[in-house]
This record gives structure tokens, C-alpha cells and sequence, in this order.
């Protein structure tokens, strides 16, 4: 390892002792921020941390994000650098992406060879899908009008600095829906003076089924599911009242709004039938990551430049990423990098054996700014 590498390990190391879950990065916050001020780079400090970057007098300005948010699982590795957190983990390799883009900020610092501005966006938490929709609604990118924005997230099992990445849905939205069912309560013994909430329940978790199977097509790879099914019936009692809770995922906007307008028709429709009410809430907490044509070129041929395996035409992620709304608002581009084949680095994500792995850093670092170099040219002499 060089001087470069041993700093990044590091710092990700240091990131990794001490976790903190989603807008609790009260620490990790102040250590990106104090790292940017070495670096000399603009800093400022939010709901988030932002460092700005100027090189020329070039007005196109480019975004980098990185995830800061720890998860609620206890580790189980034993290495040197374990959470000192009790049941707080690095499980998803936040603390290794922000040790990429940090790595970023030194290598464009030390060699500013662009023209625009570099914005450097880290952000919390991503887990819950809710960071960056808070960054976004507290005026980032009114602050810091962006041209195009990137992230990248580490892929545990795909060879070391293997970018893959796609044009279009890269990653799946996730909706959560609660389905209030209110009937009358009554006897056992006397269904016919009630209104059995539970069998109307029934009744729509099986029409459920038929949204995906019969009314999505065949390729729209969209999925609903009933989770919980809860009454206030006993042995003896008549349920007056049933919950349906459960989970969405698409791959499309399009699809998701479908979803969403078909259970409402077979909710309000059976429901109707039998003289009950009932009511939903459709809570879409990660929307679907689309990445743009442009950034995503840019990144297949900074990843070529860069010396690296690229796979342009991935299959897309079933995980969510609150990148999403970030996308939505600017074109942009979310892109894989392979943490290893070997073990802990093949762990999966979210799994308490999970590393980051550190041979990873200056590939991530140097991809990234290779990236923001090839979107931000400078102009030839002529
Ligand atoms: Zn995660
Ligand atoms: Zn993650």
C-alpha cells in the first residue's frame, strides 16, 4: 500500500469503529466536514455535509454523493477496526463510500485539471429513504444547481473495481400500504347482525394477487405483497375491524401509479360489496432510480479511461436507493463497484460479517475523479 491507500484505509477504518444510524451522523458529520477543511475545500454543513470544488471559469457543475448511515445490526467480524457502537454497524460500506469520494475531494484538490465546479454531497440517511428527499426539500440543489449527478455504491461478489451499471430503471422503488377495514363487531354465533371484517379481508387479499398476475404485463416484474393481516376478533367475537399491511415494488413509475389506482378500485370495490368501509394509505418511501443516457455514458467511459472492467448493460438492482430522488431532479447516473470476490467482501449487504473492502478506495477515488475530469473538460487552447 502507498501513502494514499493507507490514509483512505484509514479513514474508512475510523468510519467504520464508529457508526451512526440515519440522521444521527452527528460524528460522521463532523469528520467528513474537518477532512474537506484539510483538503481546503469549501464546506458546508446541514442536514448534510457539502464540499464545493471551482476549477476555470467553466459554469457546468457536477455532483458526486456519497451515503453516510450506519445500519442496526451488530457485527460479528473480529478485526482491529470492529463498530465500538453495541448493535450499530457499517453493514452497507457507507463508510467506504465516503472514503471514495473523500479520496476524490485529495486527488481533484491536488490536481484541479477541470473546468466548472465539483459539488461533494454527503448525505444521511439513506437507508430509510429519507436523506436525500430531506437535503433536496432543504434547498441543496437550489443552492448548488447541479448539471448532472452521480453515486456509487460498492457490490459485494462482483470482482474488485467491476463497474456495471445501466441506462434506464437501475434500481426497484419500494411502497408501503396500510388497508383499514371497518365492518361491525359482534357475536360469533351471529355473523348475520354483524359485518365480518376479516372475511372481507380475505376476500381482498386475494383480489390483491390479481394486480400483478392479471391486470401488469407479463415483463413489468412488479411485486405485491400482504404482510400482515390483523382483527380485533377473539375466539368469540365477531372482528368489527381489519388491517392489511404490505409492501410494493416496480421497476416503473408508471407501473407503481397503477398499483396503486387498481387497489384502490378492489379495495373500495369489495369493501362496497359487502357494506363495509374501508380505507388506504400508499406511502411510497423509495421512488425507482432511472438513470439518464449522458451520465450514463460518461460513466462507461470513465471507467474505460480509468483502466477498469465495465458492464454497460447490467440487470437492475431489486434493492431501493433514495439516490432516486436525486435522479429524479437532475439527470444522473447510479453506478455498481465490485468489492471483491473474496470473503468478508462477497458477504452480502446488510449482512454482519459484511466488510468493505479497503483495496477498494483508491479504485473508487480515482474512478471518481477520473468521472468528474471527463464531464468537466477543460477547454483547448486554440
Ligand atoms: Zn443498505
Ligand atoms: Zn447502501
Amino acid at each position: 500500500m502507498n501513502e494514499f491507500d493507507q490514509k483512505l484505509a484509514g479513514i474508512r477504518r475510523a468510519f467504520h469503529r464508529d457508526p451512526e444510524v440515519g440522521f444521527n451522523e452527528v460524528r460522521t458529520k463532523a469528520k467528513v466536514a474537518q477532512q474537506l477543511r484539510a483538503l481546503g475545500v469549501e464546506v458546508h454543513e446541514g442536514i448534510g455535509v457539502v464540499g464545493v470544488l471551482r476549477s476555470g471559469d467553466g459554469s457546468r457543475t457536477i455532483g458526486l454523493r456519497a451515503d453516510m448511515d450506519a445500519l442496526p445490526i451488530q457485527e460479528t467480524s473480529t478485526h482491529d477496526y470492529v463498530s465500538l457502537n453495541e448493535g450499530v454497524m457499517h453493514a452497507c460500506g457507507h463508510d467506504g463510500h465516503m472514503t471514495m469520494l473523500l479520496g476524490a475531494v485529495e486527488l481533484l484538490a491536488n490536481d484541479p485539471d477541470f473546468d466548472g465546479t465539483a459539488v461533494f454531497i454527503f448525505q444521511p440517511n439513506e437507508e430509510h429513504g429519507l436523506g436525500a428527499r430531506a437535503m433536496i426539500d432543504d434547498g441543496v440543489l437550489l443552492q448548488f444547481p447541479l448539471d448532472e449527478i452521480y453515486a456509487i455504491h460498492n457490490l459485494p461478489g462482483a470482482p474488485l473495481g467491476e463497474v456495471s451499471t445501466r441506462v434506464g430503471q437501475i434500481c426497484a422503488s419500494e411502497s408501503l400500504f396500510e388497508i383499514k377495514i371497518t365492518g361491525q363487531g359482534g357475536h360469533a354465533s351471529m355473523p348475520h347482525v354483524g359485518v365480518d371484517a376479516l372475511t372481507i379481508g380475505a376476500e381482498m387479499v386475494q383480489a390483491l394477487q390479481t394486480i400483478v398476475s392479471r391486470k401488469l404485463a407479463p415483463e413489468a416484474g412488479a411485486v405485491v405483497s400482504v404482510t400482515e393481516f390483523l382483527t380485533d376478533g377473539q375466539r368469540n367475537i365477531l372482528p368489527g375491524t381489519a388491517t392489511l399491511k404490505g409492501d410494493v415494488r416496480t421497476r416503473l413509475p408508471q407501473d407503481r401509479e397503477d398499483i396503486e389506482r387498481f387497489m384502490r378500485q378492489i379495495v373500495d370495490g369489495v369493501a362496497a360489496a359487502h357494506g363495509a368501509r374501508a380505507e388506504i394509505v400508499f406511502d411510497t418511501e423509495f421512488i425507482e432510480t432511472i438513470n439518464s443516457a449522458a451520465p450514463t455514458d460518461g460513466v462507461i467511459q470513465a471507467a474505460k479511461n480509468a483502466g477498469l472492467e465495465v458492464i454497460g448493460d447490467r440487470q437492475p438492482m431489486s434493492f431501493s436507493e433514495d439516490f432516486a430522488h436525486f435522479c429524479e431532479a437532475v439527470p444522473g447516473c447510479f453506478l455498481l463497484l465490485g468489492n471483491g470476490t473474496t470473503t468478508p467482501y462477497n458477504q452480502p449487504l446488510h449482512a454482519a460479517d459484511y466488510d468493505f473492502n479497503d483495496a477498494l478506495l483508491p479504485i473508487g477515488a480515482t474512478l471518481w475523479a477520473q468521472l468528474l475530469k471527463d464531464r468537466l473538460p477543460k477547454r483547448k487552447n486554440i
